[in-house]
């Protein structure tokens, strides 16, 4: 499913056709994805000139100098294609801009869904209301870590996905930073001292901008703005490498609980 480098990739594609912008057309082709669609999106949106391009943890968000924010997320399986040829059964939301360029929201899974509120109010907005410090901005530390989690008996891995303690982070990243920073996934969370949370925080930023360097995806079909096929597994460490041979001469392990595998290397992360 798409990650966190997904979204920021998909925003730095979306960012030149849209931005300073005039939607033309907007056309949503169904009443909902996992929820509904705003009624009034279209009319809110038509004629608006696109002002902002931003990403919060993953939710993607479109503002307009109406002082609107559409806001996406790409759910299991959505991506934007860019000037498509043709309209596609799954593409829910048609957007044309007075460049004459055109974008269509696909998501065959309807996993993702469309919203749209005032710009004013996003800070209030239920899923970042209680969301964590952005995983690539300076909140994100050592230090701030040490003290999110501090008194935690729960699995560090499991802290890292609450998003109310860093936003935006996924399986994949997650199983990735650990080993970057020789971590191992079952620590509690609380007992890590701060040099080694100072080396996860490092870890989880240097994997999400290695990521986002690559055009990362997690999602085989997954398309970049601009139509190339993005892949990042061949760079993953751990991830999907149960069996593999780890950089430090071990062997790359793989534990399922809840439907979601954890990869870690047994020999390397130790603490
Ligand atoms: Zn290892």
């Amino acid at each position: 499913m798409p990650e966190l480098p997904e979204v920021e990739t998909t925003m730095r594609g979306l960012t030149p056709v849209l931005l300073h912008q005039r939607l033309t057309s907007v056309e949503p082709r169904r009443a909902d994805l996992r929820k509904a669609i705003p009624v009034d999106l279209r009319q809110r949106l038509t004629g608006a000139t696109v002002t902002a391009l931003a990403r919060r943890a993953k939710y993607g968000l479109i503002g307009t100098a109406r002082g609107d924010t559409l806001i996406f997320h790409l759910g299991m399986s959505g991506r934007w294609r860019v000037d498509p040829t043709k309209v596609e059964p799954h593409d829910h939301l048609l957007l044309e801009t007075d460049a004459g360029r055109r974008l269509a929201l696909n998501d065959p899974r309807r996993f993702g869904f469309l919203d749209l509120l005032p710009t004013a109010e996003l800070d209030a907005y239920p899923p970042f209301a209680a969301m964590g410090p952005e995983p690539l901005g300076p909140t994100l530390t050592g230090a701030y870590l040490l003290a999110a989690l501090n008194g935690r008996t729960a699995p560090i891995k499991a802290m890292l996905l609450d998003q109310r303690i860093v936003a935006g982070l996924g399986n994949i990243y997650v199983c990735e930073a650990l080993h970057r920073a020789r971590i191992a996934p079952t620590r509690a969370a609380g007992r890590i001292a701060l040099p080694r949370l100072e080396r996860l925080a490092d870890a989880i930023k240097a994997v999400l901008r290695d990521a986002i360097a690559a055009g990362g995806s997690s999602l085989r079909d997954f398309a970049h703005p601009d139509g190339a096929l993005g892949y990042f597994s061949k760079q993953f460490r751990v991830y999907g490498r149960e069996g593999e041979p780890c950089a430090c001469g071990g062997v790359v392990r793989r534990r399922v609980e809840a439907g979601r595998s954890t990869f870690w290397c047994p020999a390397c992360q130790r603490g």
